[in-house]
């Protein structure tokens, strides 16, 4: 079997991995002020059960592969961990979604190791209002990263900005960073999870595109390799490209190709869904490979054809699942 197709004829090709559920940031749509309370060390999956799995999860059919949290580059030695799927097979697209907090020291380790690309969060470029989104997080040591990982090749950087009502609409100094960085800024729809606020603070993509273009004229660019459900615009001059990721106001739940493995070994056939498989139950049960691919079969065959409507989770945070 090289390739996963589920009931709706749909590709799954791409698997986000949840390598850590902590995080040094409390960012305040993802996570209450408080935290939400940490797995013990014994529930998270280690290195060895998360290449076992990725063994069968690659023979499968699953070529991209994410690292996300919580925050990844908490986890210890997640270099060793890149470099380990990294040998599983070179051409696989490996790549890592990150705060950026810790990324300005790491990124050549990671590229080393056979990282390709990165996805950097940042959702305002003004230091006071980035640091009450994060709830301390500090905007400088963020950018440094991001200039870090061009440096190291991590091409394309990728910039996720969340956007949220009178907090950070204000979102015009990313033209700046386009026009002078080689860099794609996304902007993401918030979706209101458990814990954290409310939907009172959706701002649409339609209107923070146009507020944009009442200072540049974006034209639409050919997607990049590997855009996802972003659409992408340029405007003349600009080094990097401009994106907008819309899973409130737009459905791509038709083009959706993702699985996603928790932390703690549970696999998601759709983020918003409550529905999990088992995986870890499997990998500590002394089961073999045909039951890892049996497991992750399940998932496919749970995996909805759309999230109905309901955008919202009750069970786990973003930073549980890993966004
Ligand atoms: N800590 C890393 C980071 O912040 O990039 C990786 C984990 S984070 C949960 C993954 C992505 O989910 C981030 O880009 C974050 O902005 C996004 N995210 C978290 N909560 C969200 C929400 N309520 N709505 C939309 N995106 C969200
Ligand atoms: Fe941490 Fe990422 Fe969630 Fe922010 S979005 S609290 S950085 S996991």
């Amino acid at each position: 079997m090289d390739s996963l197709v589920d009931r709706f004829s749909r590709r799954i090709d791409y698997l986000r991995l949840a390598v850590t559920d902590r995080c040094n940031l409390r960012c305040i749509y993802c996570m209450p002020p408080e935290g939400v309370p940490h797995l013990d060390h014994g529930e998270i999956l280690t290195y060895e059960e998360i290449i076992r799995f990725l063994k069968v999860a690659v023979r499968a059919g699953i070529s991209k592969v994410r690292l996300t949290g919580g925050e990844p580059l908490v986890r210890r030695d997640v270099e060793r961990l890149v470099a380990e799927i990294s040998s599983l097979r070179p051409s696989l697209d490996l790549s890592l979604t990150t705060n950026g907090t810790l990324l300005a020291s790491r990124a050549e380790q990671l590229a080393s190791a056979g990282l390709k690309r990165v996805n950097v969060s940042i959702d305002s470029l003004d230091p006071d209002t980035y640091r009450h989104l994060t709830r301390g997080g500090d905007l400088n040591a963020v950018l440094d990263g991001v200039e870090a990982a061009l440096e190291a090749g991590l091409h394309p950087v990728k910039i996720n900005v969340v956007t949220l009502k009178h907090l950070n609409e204000e979102v015009e100094g990313f033209l700046d960073l386009v026009d002078r960085l080689p860099v794609y800024v996304r902007f993401i729809e918030y979706m209101s999870p458990c814990g954290a606020m409310d939907s009172s603070y959706f701002v649409s993509n339609a209107e923070i595109q146009a507020r944009l273009m009442r200072r540049e004229e974006l034209q639409e660019a050919e997607p990049p390799p590997g855009a996802g459900p972003a659409k992408y615009y340029r405007f003349p001059g600009a080094k990097g490209l401009l994106g907008f990721i819309s899973p409130v106001s737009s459905h791509f739940c038709p083009e959706c190709n993702r699985l996603r493995l928790t932390a703690d070994g549970k696999m998601k056939p759709c983020l918003f869904s409550r529905e999990e498989v088992d995986i870890k139950g499997i990998l500590r049960g002394g089961k073999g490979d045909e039951e890892i691919l049996d497991a992750i079969l399940c998932a496919l065959e749970r995996k909805p054809s759309d999230h109905g409507g309901v955008l919202s989770f009750t069970r786990r945070t973003m930073s549980q699942i890993g966004g």
